[in-house]
């Protein structure tokens, strides 16, 4: 039997970081904004900062959601913790559902190109 997950809005829980300070969800989706996923490499909006117009631009794949490491429905005790959250895109986030990165083989394939990409750049210099 799993535990339910708190349905506390992320955004506006604090959470501490490892040198003491303290962050929000908010505030990592702040920092995400125009970043790269790290699974897929697109570049992520916080629709906050864009224009109506733009939003409307942006496919909602692209935009910036913050993601459980270790999924939230299996380890509940984690869900606020800030190593175990980061900012990837919703694309890649609802892909991954509820299943730990290494059980996500769609975006495993992903970071392996992505790997091999990178090599083969970095062995053309
Ligand atoms: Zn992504």
């Amino acid at each position: 039997m799993s535990q339910r997950c708190p349905k506390w809005d992320l955004n506006s829980v604090t959470i501490l970081k490892p040198d003491g300070s303290y962050t929000s969800g908010c505030q990592l989706l702040n920092d995400a904004h125009l970043a790269p996923c790290p699974c897929c490499g697109k570049t992520m909006h916080r629709t906050k900062y864009l224009t109506k117009r733009e939003r409307l631009t942006i496919p909602r794949a692209d935009r910036a959601t913050i993601d459980h490491v270790l999924p939230k429905s299996k380890y509940p005790h984690l869900a606020f913790t800030y190593s175990n959250l980061r900012a990837i895109c919703q694309g890649c986030n609802s892909k991954r559902g509820n299943n730990t990165f290494h059980e996500s083989e769609q975006l495993l394939t992903q970071m392996k190109k992505r790997l091999a990409a990178a090599r083969a750049i970095f062995s053309q210099t």
